[in-house]
């Protein structure tokens, strides 16, 4: 018998959405947990993240009176992910649903504090079941100070490096804020904000940094001990059951056991060279270009593989094209497939894709692409009167940071001709790419790819351009061309789990005591990303269930866990 240094009833492992929810949930059922995270600071990607979280019907949004229901969000399920294995079988679709809203609800209850961001549309707002409106809730902002001396051990979260108490729904007006008196208005609020908070004393965290420091502080009220620097060194397995876990503190191997079950919330593989190689298959990826957190090394994930647990979607990740812009303004470019006077096009001058699609779809269209003509990387194009037009980064509009334009990264020419030798494009075809296109965007249409068509286009597009937000001719010299890389916030294919978030076998049977939750899993979401926080929203919900299973509650399941007539 295995001769333990502690016992609790529910180890958690990792320190993300899905870990902190899962912490919460259990300790309210009634069960002591213990939480894991292997890296000095703490929440993850999830930290570091917009923090927003992919609801559909959630109480938030219900509140605002924005309509939405079960079937609605089923269907849109179906239309756009379609059949793609057990990780989004129909009662992981409808766990995840039902679950879903009422996760949201025990947060609030807790004492998370949660805005709708209207308007920041579903990524496939035109499918069946797609809501314009969008179905995202994002964190209110959270004075860190609360966390007292566990501030200094929070991963940094996004709006930091701006320095401005932002969120992530008003991120898009921020850049926009000379294009539209909305945008103004939102930008004046958030630097109000800021400027009230530094006057203040306050820090006031928004984003990721909000979600997690927000469930951290009432983890911390309730006395959930929260480990750092324990990684998860192995699973106890006794009888075909995990029964506890072997972690390091200070630096001494400590075995816990845990009564009611092991959580595996420890993310995905992103940073793991070797796991990438061997299983990126048509989107070969080396994890050079990831935005995920350090500690998503995946061997969280390779301990379960070795008990027999089943895997699917490896080679799928959360896609971010990527404007090779160094450290020079990394934001400065990413948003411009999405506004007017803008094209991505392969080596052969061509466009391959709407480039105001979601991140997942453009990121997933390079790869395919590749296969035929060179489109990893891909270009942006963009004229002189995009870059007279939008503020870059924390520069004025027209105006590049210095860096930017001396590293070479960003190149500059007088035709499309010379643009396209500068890059290793092939010229005529560009020439004509861009004639067509330019064609088009005058009427503010786009033939070849839909660009514009769907409420999320022109969500994140310029909302005073004329004669639409998305669409405009690139016919203003000099031109200007910036390498684009699929990069990633993180893998999303990982172990198979059940609706339950009980981890399976090769024989799809659930590996007694072993959960796993977020991008340690094979996502409910398949190949597709439904909208802003739909990969936050998978760990979070999915950690929820896992909790309720492993205290032997359920989620008030409202509807039949039988797909119906239609649903097959
Ligand atoms: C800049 C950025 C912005 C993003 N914005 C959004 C957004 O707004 N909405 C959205 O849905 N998604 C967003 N994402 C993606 C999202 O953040 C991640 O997909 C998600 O947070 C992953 O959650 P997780 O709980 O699976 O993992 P994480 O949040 O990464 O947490 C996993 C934790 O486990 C720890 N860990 C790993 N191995 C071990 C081990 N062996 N032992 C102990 N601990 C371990 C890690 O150190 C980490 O802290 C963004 C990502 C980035 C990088």
């Amino acid at each position: 018998m295995t001769e333990w240094d502690s016992t609790v009833d529910f180890v958690v492992v990792g320190s993300g959405g899905g870990g902190m929810v899962a912490a919460l949930t259990a300790q309210e059922k009634g069960a002591s947990v213990l939480l894991l995270e292997k890296q000095e600071l703490i929440g993850g990607s999830t930290a570091m993240s917009g923090g927003v979280v992919w609801v559909p019907d959630n109480p938030v949004m219900r509140a605002d009176g924005i309509p939405d229901s079960y079937d609605e969000a089923m269907a849109h399920f179906e239309a756009v992910v379609g059949d793609v294995g057990p990780a989004s079988s129909f009662e992981r679709r409808h766990a995840y649903l039902t679950a879903g809203p009422e996760m949201i609800t025990f947060l609030q209850e807790l004492g998370v504090g949660f805005v709708h961001c209207l308007g920041y549309s579903d990524y496939y707002s035109s499918a069946v079941g797609g809501k314009d409106e969008g179905r995202a809730v994002e964190p209110v902002p959270f004075d860190g100070r609360v966390l007292g001396e566990w501030l200094p051990k929070l991963q940094a979260g996004l709006a930091q490096s701006l320095g401005l108490a932002v969120m992530t729904n008003e991120a898009r007006s921020l850049s926009n804020y000379n294009r539209s008196i909305g945008a103004f208005l939102i930008s004046a609020r958030v630097a109000l904000r800021t400027v009230a908070a530094r006057a203040r004393r306050q820090v006031l965290l928004t984003n990721g940094a909000s979600l997690i420091a927000q469930m951290l502080a009432i983890a911390l009220a309730r006395g959930i001990p929260v480990w750092t620097e324990a990684p998860l060194d192995d699973l106890i397995v006794e009888d075909g059951r995990v029964v506890g876990v072997r972690t390091v503190r200070a630096g001494l191997p400590t075995l816990v056991q845990a009564r009611r079950g092991v959580l595996l919330a420890a993310g995905g593989f992103a940073h793991n060279p070797e796991m990438r190689g061997e299983y990126g298959g048509d989107q070969p990826n080396r994890a050079k270009w990831s935005m995920a957190n350090p500690g998503d090394t995946g061997e969280a994930m390779q301990t379960a593989m070795a008990l027999g647990a089943q895997t699917d979607l490896m080679d799928e990740a959360w896609w971010l094209p990527s404007p090779k812009t160094g450290r020079f303004g990394a934001s400065t470019l990413d948003q411009a497939r999405q506004r007017p006077r803008t094209i991505y096009v392969d080596a052969a001058g061509q466009r391959f894709v709407n480039e105001s699609n979601s991140y997942m779809e453009v990121g997933k269209a390079m790869y395919a692409r590749d296969k035929t003509s060179r489109a990893v990387p891909c270009w942006l194009i963009f004229d002189d009167r995009y870059r007279k037009r939008y503020a870059h980064l924390r520069s004025s509009p027209g105006r590049f940071p210095r860096k930017l334009l001396e590293s070479g990264r960003l190149k500059q020419a007088w035709t499309l001709e010379d643009l396209a030798r500068m890059c290793g494009i092939d010229g005529a075809g560009l020439a004509d790419t861009v004639e067509r296109f330019n064609a088009n965007a005058e009427h503010g249409i786009d033939p070849d790819y839909g660009r514009g068509l769907s409420a999320y286009n022109k969500a994140l597009g310029d909302p005073n351009h004329k004669v639409h937000p998305c669409l405009g001719p690139i016919n203003e010299p000099p031109y200007f061309a910036c390498e684009v890389l699929p990069g990633d916030i993180g893998t999303c294919g990982g172990l198979v789990t059940d609706e339950h978030a009980r981890v399976l076998n090769e024989q799809q049977q659930p590996i007694d005591g072993l959960y796993a939750a977020g991008n340690i899993t094979a996502t409910v979401m398949g190949r597709h990303y439904l909208g802003p926080g739909a990969s936050i929203a998978n760990g979070m919900v999915f950690g929820y269930l896992a909790a309720l299973d492993a205290t032997g509650k359920h989620a008030a399941a409202t509807r039949p866990t039988e797909p119906t007539e239609n649903q097959e």
